[in-house]
């Protein structure tokens, strides 16, 4: 496997359809954003990212404007009672990117800058990940623009109870599915399931994945985000022949994805040389002990103050000389400002949007390989579908079979994306999307235009 150049990639070669009526030639939506009410950063970003998919495969400008605005989205504004009795305002979002493929998918996240273009960039990817996985869901994503870090348990519980009320008329175990994110858990997919439970008055476990096993929630769902990335970083390295003992990673992020994923790589004999969290980045060129670390954050929360490591810039980290790479906290923490500087020879994509389409085109030059979120990641939503079919079916599965089910999935997912990357002469981000967007789009195609 080796990278594959990528085009200029600045502007995609064919106009997309627009809104309202205006078609191909008109302004390209990087010159002129399409749907004003989404613009941002991160919207542009999966745009673009779609843009060169839907350019190599030659996507019919119809179809184009149908997959890339959100097909439908709810914000709302809501007053929630604080300890202190004070009454705060939240805004809530929930984008359901397309309706074409059955039910919506995807998590819920509290942030404090979260915002409605960060959503429908969320929501997209995640269409684009379910395609790829053979999910029968279009992708979604919402959340509440909080700080959870800063309220207490009854804040957030009357938050995501308020939350899960607004969104009662889009939500439901056929019609859209939530799950944890950023900032949530499965603590608040319980509130979640309470709330949407109560007011149909019993019980409906399909509403939300993510919940807690005594919930019926499914085992493996906590780790299967951090798992699947460790599955890729296998199948990767059967590619590329390359030994998990012989290699030195820095995983950026040590939530539930990046503590997953770095303990899984630990337990496999890999070392494990940086992990880092929002304070910072801790490392030691022989390995990090990284049990020892998952105990020391158990008990301190934060990395800050691990014995047996050095403290290093969080932005540093990312640079240090490894072989992989495993982003597993923000979106766009690669950009064509550090990418010139990264000493890995791969980069596994844990967080969703890690990597900046410019930071992408670098990384092809260097010959620096990537495994996309939407491939790498995909872990967490092939379980939440095994707990949403649980769900349904009032049946539970064992843990091994969740796990060898995860793992044959991700590796046809990883083939899949592989073949295409070799069939197209594409790198695998374009590769995932051309693949993903072939499905859906055919999908889209057949379901034809209501009325
Ligand atoms: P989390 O809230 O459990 O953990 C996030 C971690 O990143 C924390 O350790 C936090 O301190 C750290 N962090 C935040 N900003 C940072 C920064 N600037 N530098 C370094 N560390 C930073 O979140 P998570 O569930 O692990 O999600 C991480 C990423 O993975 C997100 O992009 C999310 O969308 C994506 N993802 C999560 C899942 C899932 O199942 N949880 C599934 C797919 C994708």
């Amino acid at each position: 496997m080796t990278a594959t150049a990528l085009d200029d990639g600045s502007a995609p070669g064919q106009a997309a359809a627009r809104p309202g009526g205006m078609t191909a030639g008109q302004p390209r939506f990087d010159d002129v954003p399409l749907g004003e009410e989404w613009h941002s950063p991160l919207y542009a970003m999966a745009c673009r990212q779609f843009a060169r998919a839907a350019d190599v495969l030659a996507l019919e400008d119809e179809v184009r404007t149908r997959l890339l605005e959100p097909r439908r989205s709810l914000v709302c504004n809501f007053p929630v009672r604080m300890d202190s009795g004070e009454v705060v305002n939240y805004t809530g979002y929930r984008v359901q990117h397309t309706l074409a493929m059955g039910p919506t998918k995807g998590g819920l996240r509290y942030a404090p800058d979260l915002g409605f273009g960060e959503c429908a960039a969320l929501a997209m990817w995640m269409t684009w990940k379910c395609s790829l996985a053979g999910l029968p869901f279009g992708g979604a994503k919402g959340g509440v623009r909080c700080d959870p870090y800063t309220l207490s348990a009854g804040e957030l519980e009357r938050i995501t109870r308020r939350y899960t009320a607004e969104l009662l008329p889009v939500v439901g175990p056929d019609m859209d599915i939530p799950a944890p994110d950023m900032g949530t858990s499965e603590r608040e997919m319980a509130w979640f399931y309470d709330t949407y439970s109560q007011s149909v008055g019993y019980s409906v476990p399909a509403v939300v994945t993510g919940k807690p096993v005594a919930l019926g929630g499914t085992v493996g769902r906590h780790d299967a985000t951090g798992l699947g990335v460790v599955f890729s970083i296998e199948s990767a390295f059967e590619e590329l022949g390359w030994s998990l003992p012989e290699s030195r990673f820095v995983v950026q992020g040590f939530g539930n994805v990046g503590s997953v994923a770095a303990r899984e790589l630990h337990a496999r004999g890999a070392k494990v040389v940086a992990v880092s969290d929002i304070r910072g980045a801790i490392a030691n060129p022989h390995g990090l002990d990284i049990p020892a670390v998952l105990r020391w954050v158990a008990e301190h929360y934060y990395l800050e103050g691990f014995p047996d490591a050095e403290p290093v810039d969080g932005e540093a980290m990312l640079e240090l000389d490894c072989d992989v790479l495993v982003p597993a906290a923000r979106e766009e923490q690669i950009t064509e400002h550090n990418a010139p500087r990264l000493r890995c020879k791969l980069v596994v994509e844990g967080a969703n949007g890690p990597t900046t389409p410019a930071a992408d085109r670098i990384l092809a030059e260097r010959g620096v390989v990537v495994v996309p979120d939407v491939l790498a990641n995909s872990g967490g939503v092939i379980v939440s579908y095994f707990e949403w079919v649980q769900s349904h079916q009032k049946y539970s599965w064992q843990a091994l079979e969740v796990q060898e089910r995860l793992r044959t999935q991700m590796r046809s997912a990883y083939d899949r994306v592989r073949a295409t990357a070799t069939d197209l002469g594409v790198e695998n981000r374009t590769a995932a999307l051309a693949s993903a967007i072939t499905h859906v789009s055919e999908a889209s195609k057949l379901r034809a235009i209501y009325p």
